[in-house]
């Protein structure tokens, strides 16, 4: 393509609007204008990356057993009151109604569409497994859009939908799309981490989200040094220490004055956090005392004791209610706590010996607590309940773990049967019976995904695309287009590559070279190739690698063998 028809409308100024440096720059290069609060046209260098991403994701799709289909954007509102997710979904959920008066709403995700279409067509267990796809518009209402194509209201997704006979069935499925995942995200030359994740209310089994590393991003991950585990900071889990060596001492209640903090309690006593236990107060959905407990130093994670606890929502508990437990704001421990409250006991706090906790009475502790011996709380859970810290050990190797950020870019999700049950979609199975489908589904943010790019690779100079999702993989720059001889030479290296089947961009505008070089670099084509007035005195070109700055002057009747390996390499 020649730069004189493509229509890039570069910036030099960072628009106003934008918060982070990906949204700056995909507005400065040209690739996005906004047309409404998270609502955006992709311009031409947009589409031709965000068309690269999808050809990836579909060849990966595809190997994998995938089909595309293309199920509608308008969906009536029936099926979701089938699921039960009409009004659950909320305000995130746009709601259109036609003149009949008939509600529908524009997908935010096709759970409920895909599993009626199953429903009414797949009869037997010979027609399983099925994965089904496709890549289109979303819609989601979100409260607070923000970061450009990042979080926005109308977006593109991959999604699919995995049909299988049993949960072995579904667990294969899910490992063909992990795997899927990781050869996409590989291909598009992205840094990034499958990370173990929550899956919250979807209920179902496992999910990873596939987070794309840089520090912009909204999701916290453990990553471990050694071996490749990566978790959400909600679901690490932490290698449990061994357990502390010394003799259990008789309980003591001493008394502490004033001591309501596990710092001021620490100070007090001239010991170290870790010797302490602290608590932390819930109530659940149905008022429920939730006590949990984790060792002074470490935090709560709230939301495994969620799951530790089966509850849909914490709130931090009014004292009253603690009180009304037998409990002692500021001075809590599980010895002396009634059966109607919950109390929940990180793993590591049942390995400390001789530890001071609270006497749950105001300005006492009790010292050489041993919660082995000590905590004899009917109904007690101990589990891991806390957050993960930066240096924290592997669970699966011990090695050290880091806390890093990042962008979510996909998820994948083994369901199980809650939509095919809630949907009463059913096959007929080998044996006679009729067993609802086990179900996946697996989503990528195609436009997340080319932001998450920008926003990993870049430099002051704009962006850095890796060559597979560039919107040009190679740039011809005359340096004076004016010159002929320069010209001819330039056209004809740009026909040269095209018959390669590089995909070029000559960039024949009457612009000068400081110009275009900065548009190169802003936009950030993997590779520049310059014909400046050494091309027609003594017969080099000049080929600049974007990422690292590297030139290289090669002969312009014989440059193609090294440009091709060089480009191999991007
Ligand atoms: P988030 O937690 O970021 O809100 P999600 O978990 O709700 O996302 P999914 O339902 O798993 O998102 O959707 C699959 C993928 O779609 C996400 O991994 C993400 O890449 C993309 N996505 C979700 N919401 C948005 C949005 N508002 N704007 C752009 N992409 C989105
Ligand atoms: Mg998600």
């Amino acid at each position: 393509m020649k730069a004189t028809v493509l229509y890039a409308p570069t910036l030099r100024q960072s628009p106003a609007e934008a918060e982070i440096l990906s949204h700056k720059l995909m507005l400065r290069a040209g690739l996005i204008r906004k047309a409404a609060g998270g609502v955006y046209t992709y311009l031409p260098l947009a589409v031709r990356t965000l068309r690269k991403i999808e050809t990836i994701i579909r060849e990966e799709m595809d190997a994998a057993g995938g089909q595309e289909i293309a199920m509608p954007i308008i969906q009536p509102a029936e099926l979701w009151k089938e699921s039960g997710r009409w009004d659950v979904y909320g305000a995130e959920m746009m709601k259109v109604t036609d003149r009949h008066d008939r509600e529908f709403c524009l997908g935010p995700t096709h759970e409920e569409m895909v599993t009626s279409l199953v429903r009414d067509e797949v009869r037997s267990y010979k027609e399983l497994p099925l994965m089904l796809y496709q890549i289109q518009n979303k819609y989601r209402d979100e409260i607070r859009p923000r970061f450009g194509l990042m979080r926005s209201r109308e977006f593109i997704m991959k999604d699919l939908y995995s049909f299988d006979r049993d949960e072995e069935g579904m667990n294969i499925s899910y490992k063909k799309m992990y795997d899927a995942y990781s050869n996409v995200f590989t291909r598009c030359g992205l840094d990034f981490r499958p990370v173990e994740a929550d899956n919250g209310a979807i209920g179902g089994g496992h999910s990873h989200e596939f987070t794309v590393l840089a520090p912009a991003g909204e999701s916290n991950i453990a990553c471990c040094t050694k071996c490749g585990y990566a978790a959400s900071d909600e679901k690490a889990e932490i290698k449990l220490p061994a357990a502390d060596t010394e003799e259990m001492l008789p309980m003591e209640k001493i008394p502490t004055p004033g001591t309501h903090t596990i710092n001021l309690l620490a100070e007090f006593l001239h010991i170290p956090a870790a010797k302490t236990i602290k608590a932390v107060a819930f109530a659940d959905e149905n008022d429920r005392v939730i006590l949990a407990f984790v060792r002074g130093d470490h935090e709560a994670n709230e939301t495994k004791i969620k799951n530790a606890v089966g509850a849909l929502q914490l709130i931090m508990a009014e004292d009253t209610a603690i009180c009304a437990v037998g409990g002692e704001p500021g001075f809590m421990s599980p010895i002396g706590i009634n059966e109607e409250a919950t109390v929940v006991v990180d793993s590591a706090v049942m390995n400390m010996k001789n530890a001071v906790t609270g006497a749950n009475e105001r300005d006492y502790h009790y010292k050489n607590v041993n919660p082995t011996r000590d905590f004899t709380n009917k109904n007690m859970i101990v589990t891991d309940i806390r957050m993960v810290q930066d240096g924290d050990p592997c669970p699966r190797c011990g090695e050290k773990m880091f806390m890093t950020r990042g962008i979510e870019a996909g998820q994948v999700f083994s369901l199980g049967t809650k939509y095919s049950e809630a949907l009463g979609a059913k096959f007929l199975d080998e044996d006679g019976k009729e067993k609802p489908f086990q179900m996946g589904c697996y989503g990528i943010g195609v436009g997340r995904t080319m932001q998450a790019a920008i926003e990993q690779m870049n430099d002051e100079h704009g962006i850095i695309w890796p060559r597979a999702i560039a919107p040009f993989e190679v740039v011809v720059v005359p340096v004076n287009a004016k010159d002929e001889k320069q010209f001819a030479i330039a056209e004809k290296i740009y026909e040269e590559l095209k018959a390669e089947n590089i995909d070029v961009l000559f960039d024949d505008r009457p612009e000068r070279a400081g110009v275009k070089f900065k548009d190169c670099d802003l936009i950030g084509y993997p590779l520049r190739v310059t014909v400046g007035n050494k091309a027609a005195e003594t017969g080099e070109i000049e080929i600049k690698i974007r990422k690292s700055g590297e030139m290289k002057n090669l002969p312009a009747d014989n440059y193609l063998t090294e440009l091709k390996e060089i480009l191999k390499g991007l």
